[in-house]
């Protein structure tokens, strides 16, 4: 089971925080085997906010402020796309990567395609 890391989950009033034996129900943290939000870390879109305005300024500078604007070229301006054409065709030949930039395109497998560490960008 995983547990809700709102920093104010235990605290708001839903019938299905209230645990424990019958006369002595106290309001807890929720659990669930899984969420969806907080990637999957928070029970609702309010414990996913609580959770930013506790911790989001400290996981931003522990994970690395940007202190410079990301600026879009050549080397990493590739993304992926494919063509949504009628599901009957070959599925292989729809995958492709692009470049804002240059406009170039390559195919892609389907493979490549929703492989996330798969691309073309320079890191
Ligand atoms: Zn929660």
């Amino acid at each position: 089971m995983k547990i809700c890391q709102g920093p104010k989950c235990h605290t708001y009033d839903t019938k299905d925080r209230l645990r424990g034996p019958k006369e002595n129900k106290v309001p807890q943290t929720r659990r669930r085997s899984s969420f969806h939000y907080l990637g999957g870390n928070a029970c609702d879109m309010r414990c996913e906010r609580d959770w930013f305005q506790k911790f989001g300024e400290q996981a931003v500078n522990h994970f690395g402020r940007l202190t410079q604007p990301i600026k879009l070229e050549e080397r990493n301006a590739w993304y992926k796309s494919y063509d949504y054409r009628g599901w009957n065709d070959n599925e292989e030949d729809r995958y492709y990567t692009r470049n804002h930039i240059t406009k170039e395109q390559r195919p892609l497998t389907k493979q490549q395609y929703n492989d996330s560490n798969y691309t073309l960008n320079e890191r």
